[in-house]
């Protein structure tokens, strides 16, 4: 999912921002270029591994292909973990489900530092501490499962992988979500307003579903148009 004008205009970049993405960007081609062990020191800080991977762009059978549970926990995941998340920061995104990197796994990230995820972000957690689920402000959701939803509203979102096209869907206010942690531990979180959206999102993304599905009739019609002109099909 990327930002959404309902977002705060503090999360909208400026060309500071872009400049910082672009020098961010090249600075990690650089650190790959560097090397490339599990993590290392340059000019004195520790970086551990990590690359920008390509996001997937709609029409793409990756993306309409429901996703495979986790079962194994490893390193390997928390590689794919790591990467989806730079990734997500680097395309300007607030969410990343792993089959918009090619990867066809129940996992998804999602960013919970911006504004527009303000408290309360988590209102209730069975079994363990919260922050134990959050990552340098990052919220990964693996096998996850909607258990409850209420309150439809509009939602104005948009996708890494339909760049550039934004429509407003019906989507719940508040979700709660059961998932498993990197860790593999069981978890339930409930999110409202932005990150409900955000979990929403994502988790369709890993049923294959986007949220263009969502769209009225006639904007699908309008939409399909879109989609011809700039993706080179009617269908994604
Ligand atoms: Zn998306």
């Amino acid at each position: 999912m990327d930002t959404t004008p309902v977002a705060p205009h503090s999360l909208q970049q400026t060309p500071d921002d872009e400049h910082l993405d672009r020098a961010f960007q090249s600075f990690v081609s650089y650190r790959f270029r560097l090397s490339d062990i599990d993590s290392h020191t340059v000019f004195g800080l520790i970086y551990t591994d990590m690359a920008l991977l390509d996001i997937v762009i709609a029409p793409h059978p990756v993306l309409r292909s429901p996703c495979q549970p986790v079962s194994t926990f490893d390193s390997q995941l928390h590689k794919l973990l790591d990467n989806m998340y730079e990734s997500m920061v680097a395309s300007n995104g607030i969410g990343l489900a792993a089959p918009q990197v090619a990867v066809s796994q129940m996992v998804a990230v999602i960013d919970v530092s911006s504004d527009a995820v303000e408290q309360p972000k988590i209102m209730s957690l069975a079994d363990i501490d919260p922050a134990q689920h959050i990552y340098d402000k990052r919220l990964e959701i693996i096998n996850p499962k909607i258990t409850q939803s209420k309150e439809r509203v509009s939602s104005e979102e948009g996708c890494l992988s339909i760049p550039d096209y934004r429509d407003t869907i019906s989507r719940f206010f508040t979700v709660t979500v059961e998932a498993q942690d990197r860790y593999g531990r069981p978890f339930s979180a409930t999110a409202v307003d932005y990150l409900a959206f955000a979990v929403q999102h994502e988790v369709d993304h890993l049923h294959g579903i986007l949220f263009v599905d969502h769209l009225s009739r006639l904007k699908k019609t309008l939409f399909k148009r879109w989609s011809m002109k700039n993706l080179g099909s009617d269908t994604v």
